[in-house]
């Protein structure tokens, strides 16, 4: 008969290990959440720099208008005071010349008003485009936050469940020697969280290495724990992997 409290230890190992092994899927399965978070709140902030950025184009523009609406101001004068001027010219030739200078100014006019008339489409269409962009952005600030409330509560849920998983690991640990998890641990942290594997057929489930007869009989008899000399794993018989079997 072998001592009960081996036999009892590596049972709590495999347990300890499953557990942990759930502990660790658990995290992984929630580390997203911050993540998605994060991601939510960079996509709302490039909608904000797009309508910045619109607005700055919107502001370029009204400056370009201002400096076009400036030289028709100042052709204007001109003209006027060219207009003036023909009552006082003396020749023909002059009048002539006056009339050249008055021509070219109306013509440069038409020219910026064209120009001005474009920047006022653009302006609307610019305009229409920030509008409709900051509608949007207050339908996803609604939706994320919406999203992120969630996000948090589920966040919170998970929390609470690994509070109750880890109080289980923290049980089922107490019931094993120090020393034999300060093991565990360091195997499982060089194998992937995988120290126990059971040995049945006479290879280790670890690394499928064969197992030497008599260090198998003693994993059979299941009073001590046996590492496996090819993986280190702790290895253990596994009973209900051989029911209807014979051995
Ligand atoms: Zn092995």
């Amino acid at each position: 008969m072998p001592p009960k409290s081996q036999t009892f230890q590596l049972a709590q190992l495999v347990k300890l290990q499953a557990i942990r092994l759930q502990i660790g899927r658990f995290e992984q399965s929630f580390k997203a959440i911050p993540e998605e978070i994060a991601t939510i709140e960079s996509n709302a902030h490039r909608y904000g720099e797009e309508i910045e950025q619109n607005k700055k184009l919107e502001q370029s523009i009204n400056s370009q208008y201002r400096s076009y609406e400036n030289e028709i101001q100042d052709r204007n004068n001109k003209l006027a005071q060219y207009q003036n001027q023909l009552w006082a010219v003396k020749t023909n030739i002059e009048y002539a010349a006056l009339l050249k200078q008055i021509d070219t100014l109306k013509g440069m006019n038409e020219i910026t008003n064209d120009q001005i008339f474009h920047l006022e489409e653009e302006k609307e269409q610019l305009l229409i485009h920030r509008v409709e962009k900051e509608k949007a952005f207050e339908e996803v600030k609604a939706a994320n936050e919406k999203r992120v409330e969630e996000l948090e509560l589920k966040l919170k849920k998970a929390q609470k469940e690994l509070d109750v998983l880890r109080q289980k690991e923290q049980r089922i640990a107490a019931r094993i020697p120090q020393q034999l998890i300060s093991r565990f641990k360091k195997i499982a942290e060089a194998r992937e969280g995988i120290a126990v594997v059971s040995a049945n057929g006479g290879i280790c489930n670890g690394c499928f290495t064969s197992i030497r007869p008599q260090v198998y009989d003693k994993i059979r008899q299941g009073g001590t724990i046996v590492q496996c000399e090819s993986c280190s794993r702790i290895l253990f018989f596994d009973v209900s992997r051989e029911s209807g079997q014979s051995s």
